[in-house]
């Protein structure tokens, strides 16, 4: 069986014990990752540290072209990876081969050219200079989830390395497949040793290791807001940079004036692409209430039209859950909202896909009407093929719902008053908001979010800021 070995200092490691990896389109144990230990971050550390000065110093077309052979590695490679990351993670091929590595590779590029573009600012004044030197932080700490494997472990260690830092990386042990590929990638590609190293296993193990390491001076990391907190109250007192991308509970607002005709097909892809499980799902629709019963008739109708299937089938639009504790939990979410007063339109039930996946993780994609805005459903996120409809009467409504959960990651507003659009994306309390689309991405713009959904900001100039420290230098003249 496949193993998934550690990569440290340039090398892989086995490890004497091993977590099962399953394959969720099945439930069967595919793979064997290993369990790794507060030694083997250590190691790690000691690794990346060694390796620092090196690759701090180059300059950064050099590192860049790391990141441009790897990339185009990748490119060669991508059926292989979309594969690999259907199988380990549930989701359709057909996802993995449009947006996981696409965007993986995007990553890589983005960074690689945004190293070669930053600048620092200058403040001349009569008498003196101040000029800003930006210097990578250090050995930096990258924990990614399990539902965009790759694509979330490239958009840390991307703009870590570009900019000059090194490496120990974490991917979740659900999902630890894509990185082990791509850091077998990276040793062929000649990445010096040490830049990148890649620690398996538990969270609780590995992961608090990681945010624990005296020695590791930031941390990003993309999770769930319980580990997020977790991370905070551990890192704090070690006055480590800190950037927490966590959970949310994101609304699409639709005004009656929107053209449905081409909004809908977004709408059921912000609910449900990747079975839900993507951070910024508009997981709560809310409907101005003069074409709610249109709406949900035609909303319902479509989803119903969802294929749910085997991930490796390419006509599959909903794939399997991560998990068989995820598959339960999202079943639980559903039967709760039907005890809080919850009307199931569509689905509500665990999915049967016959043939080699008759044991895996599947769920319908299930639409949920008739909660008050209050309920668990409309305030917990459930990262699963679930969304909520729920009427407003005006804007000033909308917004409130909007903005009554604990979350503030991302919001999609449908008008085509333009006045309106402006207006509410103001007023809504996170920190991405799309009219008229959904997860439309320029990889310049700050992403992240507010209040339960994390601090600090990635992407372009915010991701520059996050991996390098300031240093303001004064001369006088
Ligand atoms: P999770 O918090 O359970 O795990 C995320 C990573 O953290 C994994 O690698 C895990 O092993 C590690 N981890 C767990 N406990 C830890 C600890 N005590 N110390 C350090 N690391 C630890 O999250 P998940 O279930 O893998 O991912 C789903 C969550 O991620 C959802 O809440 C989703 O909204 C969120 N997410 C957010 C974004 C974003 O950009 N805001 C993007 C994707 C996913």
């Amino acid at each position: 069986m496949e193993q998934f070995c550690h990569f440290i200092d340039g090398r892989f490691h086995p490890s004497t014990s091993w977590i099962d990896v399953t394959e969720p389109a099945t439930g069967a144990v595919y793979a064997h990752v290993a369990r790794g230990t507060a030694d083997d971050v250590n190691r790690a550390v000691q690794a990346a540290e060694a390796a620092f000065p090196l690759w701090a110093e180059l300059p950064a077309a050099e590192r860049a072209a790391y990141l441009y052979r790897i990339a185009d590695e990748l490119e060669k490679r991508l059926e292989e990876f979309a594969r690999a990351e259907s199988q380990d993670q549930g989701k359709p091929i057909a996802l993995a081969r449009s947006l996981d590595i696409p965007r993986s590779i995007a990553n890589l590029r983005f960074f690689a050219a945004a190293a070669l573009h930053v600048s620092t600012e200058a403040h001349p004044a009569p008498g003196m200079l101040n000029y800003t030197l930006r210097q990578p932080v250090g050995v930096v700490g990258c924990i990614s989830p399990w539902n965009l494997p790759l694509y979330l472990f490239t958009w840390k260690i991307a703009p870590a390395i570009a900019f000059g830092n090194t490496v120990v990386a974490k991917p979740s042990e659900l999902t630890p497949r894509t990185a082990t590929m791509f850091a077998a990638l990276c040793k062929e590609c000649a990445l010096p040793a040490g830049v990148l190293n890649v620690v398996h296993g538990y969270g609780s193990e590995v992961g608090a290791a990681i945010v624990e390491h005296p020695r590791i001076r930031a941390i990003s990391f993309t999770g769930s807001t319980t580990t997020g907190e977790y991370i905070a109250r551990t890192a704090g007192p070690h006055f480590k940079k800190l950037s927490l991308e966590l959970g949310g509970k994101n609304p699409t607002i639709i005004f009656a004036d929107a053209d449905l005709e081409t909004a809908l097909p977004t709408i059921v892809r912000a609910g449900f692409l990747n079975q839900g499980e993507i951070c910024l799902c508009g997981s709560r629709v809310l409907v101005e209430r003069s074409i709610y019963d249109t709406f949900v008739e035609r909303f319902c109708e479509k989803v119903r039209s969802l294929r749910v299937g085997d991930p490796l089938d390419e006509h599959t639009e909903i794939g399997a859950l991560v998990s068989e504790a995820h598959y339960h939990k999202v079943l639980n979410a559903i039967a709760n909202a039907e005890r809080d007063g919850g009307q199931i339109l569509v689905g509500g039930k665990p999915a049967y896909v016959d043939g080699r996946c008759k044991n895996g993780w599947f769920v319908e994609p299930t639409v949920i009407v008739g909660l008050k805005p209050s309920c668990a459903a409309n305030q917990e996120e459930i990262f699963g093929p679930v969304v909520t409809i729920l009427p407003f009467d005006d804007e000033e409504e909308a917004i409130r719902i909007a903005n009554s959960v604990r979350y503030g990651l991302a919001a999609s507003i449908w008008t085509q008053n333009l006045r309106r659009a402006h207006a509410v994306a103001a007023q809504i309390e996170c920190g991405v908001v799309w009219v008229n689309c959904w997860m439309l991405r320029d990889l310049r713009t700050p992403f992240g979010g507010i209040k339960a959904s994390g601090i600090g900001r990635e992407g372009g100039w915010e991701a520059y800021r996050f991996f390098t420290e300031a240093k303001n230098v004064c001369i006088k003249l």
